[in-house]
C-alpha cells in the first residue's frame, strides 16, 4: 500500500510523521473521509471543499490548491489500484515545537491514505443498528464547531465508547439543550407520519451523505424538514436512518431499548439504502 506523504508516495511501513507534528501533539489539523465506488470517487469536489472550509475555520493554509489536492486523492487510488476504497486525506498544522503556537509550524503535513473498503455495517443494513443516546454532549457551535472536521475527535470517541459499553452500534449525540445532533460519525433522519425530519446543521457536521439523502428524498417527493428534535421525536418515530460516508445510509431500529416503529427497517429507509447504492455506483470522479 502506498501512502501520500508530503509530496511523495511511500510504502505504508515507511509512512511516518514526526512526534513534534502538532496534529499529534494537539490534534491540530483537519481531515476527510471519502469513498470510491467502482473506481470513481463519490462527491470528490464536496469533500475537498469541506476539507478547505475546515482548514479555513482553524486558520490553516493547506498550501496546495484544491485541484492539486483532488489530483493527489485520485493518484493515491490509481497508485494502489483501488476501485472500492475509503480515502482519508489528513492535513495537520505540521511540525513545530512543544508549544502550542502554530506560528512555530513551518508548513502543514499532508497525508492521503486509501484502502480497500466494503459496507461498514455488514448485516446490520438488513436488521438495523442499535442506537444509544449518550451523556457526552456534542461540541457546542460556539466552542469548537461540529462543522469543522478536525483531528480533535475526542468528543466522538467518548460517545462511541459510551455506546460500546451500553451494547449499541452507534451513539446518538444531544447538544447542551437536549436537542438531537447526530451520531458519532453520521447524520440522522427520522420519518414520522410520512414526513422526513433532520436536525439543523448548526450542531452537527454538514454531512455530504446527508445532502445527498436530502436530494434523493426530494426526487421521490419528500421535502426534508430541518427541525429541532428531541429524544421523544426519535423514540416515537416510524423510522430512523443514519447517513455517512462510511455508514452510507443505514437503518436504526432500536434506541435506548425502545423499538423504532416496528423494530424493522422501514419502507422509506429501505428505499434510501437502495437509492444510495444506485447513486454511488453510477456517479463520481474517475
Ligand atoms: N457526522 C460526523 C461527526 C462525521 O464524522 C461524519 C463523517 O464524515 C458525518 C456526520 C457524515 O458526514 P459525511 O456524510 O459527509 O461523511
Amino acid at each position: 500500500l502506498l501512502i501520500y506523504l508530503d509530496g511523495k508516495f511511500v510504502p505504508k511501513s515507511e509512512a511516518r510523521v514526526s512526534v513534534y507534528d502538532h496534529g499529534f501533539l494537539y490534534g491540530d489539523g483537519v481531515f476527510e473521509g471519502i469513498r470510491a465506488y467502482n473506481g470513481r470517487v463519490f462527491k470528490l469536489k464536496e469533500h475537498v471543499d469541506r476539507l478547505y472550509d475546515s482548514a479555513k475555520a482553524i486558520a490553516m493554509d493547506i498550501s496546495l490548491t484544491k485541484e492539486e489536492m483532488s489530483e493527489i486523492i485520485l493518484e493515491t487510488l490509481r497508485k494502489n489500484n483501488l476501485k472500492d476504497a475509503y480515502i482519508r486525506p489528513i492535513v495537520s498544522r505540521g511540525v513545530g515545537d512543544l508549544g502550542l503556537d502554530p506560528r512555530n509550524c513551518e508548513k502543514p503535513s499532508v497525508v492521503v491514505i486509501a484502502q480497500g473498503w466494503g459496507a461498514m455495517y455488514g448485516d446490520l443494513y438488513e436488521v438495523g443498528l442499535k442506537g444509544v443516546s449518550v451523556c457526552i454532549r456534542r461540541n457546542a457551535p460556539d466552542a469548537l464547531s461540529p462543522n469543522i472536521k478536525s483531528l480533535n475527535y475526542l468528543n466522538n470517541i467518548l460517545a462511541k465508547i459510551e455506546a460500546n459499553e451500553k451494547g449499541g452500534d452507534e451513539a446518538i449525540f444531544l447538544d447542551q439543550n437536549g436537542f438531537v445532533c447526530e451520531g458519532s460519525g453520521d447524520n440522522i433522519f427520522i420519518v414520522k407520519n410520512n414526513q422526513v425530519f433532520t436536525p439543523f446543521t448548526i450542531s452537527n457536521l454538514k454531512g455530504i451523505t446527508r445532502a445527498t439523502a436530502i436530494e434523493l428524498l426530494d426526487e421521490i417527493g419528500y421535502k426534508v424538514i430541518e427541525a429541532n428534535l428531541g429524544l421523544f421525536d426519535l423514540y416515537t418515530a416510524d423510522e430512523i436512518f443514519v447517513t455517512g460516508t462510511a455508514a452510507e445510509s443505514a437503518p436504526l431500529t432500536k434506541l435506548d431499548g425502545r423499538l423504532i416503529g416496528t423494530g424493522k427497517p422501514g419502507a422509506l429507509t429501505l428505499k434510501m439504502v437502495e437509492a444510495f447504492d444506485k447513486i454511488t455506483q453510477s456517479t463520481g470522479t474517475p
